[in-house]
């Protein structure tokens, strides 16, 4: 099984508010120490859980605003992967760039740094969205990006964009999505705004209700995104994103199959299997300051670890696996968990198939048009039924 190895930076100019990621603002971030850190980390990891003969297939810096970090201190914890790992030679290699952040001569650097897919941050193609999300970039600032991103030699490029805002129709949104397809990116994420516990936006919710699409207008948004982008060539492999073809993103794909990752950085994460079947999986600190004393000492700066059991890994493999649009391999999921999606979590699967939510076709379970709508429902179907089978193994 490959391995995928997530590098965070948690640093950003300002923080959004509806952001729930770990992102800190600092004035002058500290960028040598944070490297020290990450590379300690990055030691002491390979080492303890055996990666440095694992085939790595993608490394992805992703934040917060990694685009903020020095383009030599990304090279060189490239290089340290490459080291200390088994990286495939043409290994997917993503940086996550925030459109207010970048220069020519910035991006060009993260190129020769060894970055081959660039992600953007766009969000949104209209002026005062952007100053609603209270990004610090304007629609002018992505048209450059997208230029210099070219210019320094990037043929993999992603945009993220974000739906579903307060007052937002589908008109709205579409006439966006085809504005952002003629910057001819390889690859387009669309997610729709949610309001996240503990943000700054979930209490302005709270306070002043915000006009957001109900569930049918967003899902009539999610279907009309899917067609339009079907039109223009794009594949939808996962539920929100979607590549023309030969580009949908390897690092992100791996987490949707379940594959194993190295999460290093603060409040990163990581998933390794276990030999009993089961999951080892750990977190990180959150606060950069507290990775950064943490990463110093041994064992490496973990806030939280656990260990799940064969049900709960194989249920998590099947929601994350549903999210894809090809579905779940039933021989592969066989293959990991010993038994088929069906004869493991049929309580909780029968009654979507015999709904017409998931179809089985070709070797693999998946969600059909009318069940993209249930992702959500059938994952806490398939978690419960795992729940029970847990406290029925404890009990025993
Ligand atoms: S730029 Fe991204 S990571 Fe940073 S605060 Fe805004 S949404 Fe969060």
């Amino acid at each position: 099984m490959p391995l995928h190895v997530y590098v965070h930076v948690p640093f950003c100019p300002h923080k959004c508010h509806y952001c729930d990621f770990n992102s800190h603002v600092r004035p002058s971030p500290p960028w040598d120490a944070y490297e020290q850190a990450l590379i300690a980390e990055l030691e002491h990891r390979v080492r303890r859980h055996g990666l440095h003969r694992r085939r790595v297939t993608t490394l992805f810096f992703g934040g917060g605003t990694p685009s903020l970090a020095p383009p030599t201190m990304i090279g060189r914890l490239v290089d340290a992967v490459q080291r200390l790992c088994s990286c495939e030679k043409d290994m997917e290699i993503t940086l996550e760039a925030n459109p207010g952040t970048v220069s020519p001569a910035q991006l060009e650097a993260f190129r020769e740094a060894g970055i081959n897919r660039l992600s953007l941050g766009a969000q949104s193609l209209d002026d005062s969205q952007l100053r609603w999300l209270e990004r610090v970039h304007t629609c002018r600032d992505i048209l450059l990006a997208v230029d210099y991103a070219r210019q320094a030699g990037f043929h993999n490029l992603n945009l993220d964009l974000m739906y579903g805002l307060p007052g937002q129709g589908c008109d709205h949104w579409l006439d966006m999505l085809e504005q952002a397809l003629t910057l001819k990116p390889e690859h387009l994420s669309c997610y729709q705004l949610t309001v996240e516990p503990h943000t700054r936006l979930a209490s302005m919710h709270q306070h002043h209700a915000l006009a957001l699409p109900d569930e049918d207008l967003a899902l009539s948004m999610l279907r009309e995104t899917r067609r339009r982008l079907a039109d223009h060539g794009f594949l939808a492999y996962e539920v929100s994103n979607f590549s023309t073809p030969g580009h949908a993103c390897q690092h992100n794909d791996g987490y949707w199959l379940y594959h194993d990752y190295l999460g290093l950085g603060a409040g990163a994460s990581g998933k390794f299997d276990t030999s009993d079947g089961g999951i080892y999986r750990y977190t990180n600190r959150r606060s950069p300051e507290q990775y950064i004393r943490a990463a110093r000492k041994s064992p490496p700066p973990t806030a939280f670890d656990e260990y799940l059991r064969i049900e709960q890994a194989a249920a998590e493999a099947v929601w994350l696996g549903l999210r894809r649009s090809e579905g779940l391999e039933i021989r592969r999921f066989d293959s990991r968990f010993g038994h088929s999606p069906m004869d493991m979590f049929g309580k909780a699967l029968a009654p979507h198939v015999e709904a017409g939510s998931l179809e089985i076709r070709k070797h693999f379970l998946r969600a059909t048009e009318q069940g993209l709508a249930l992702l959500d429902d059938i994952a806490a179907d398939v978690l419960q039924q795992s729940a029970a089978m847990t406290a029925t193994g404890a009990a025993d």
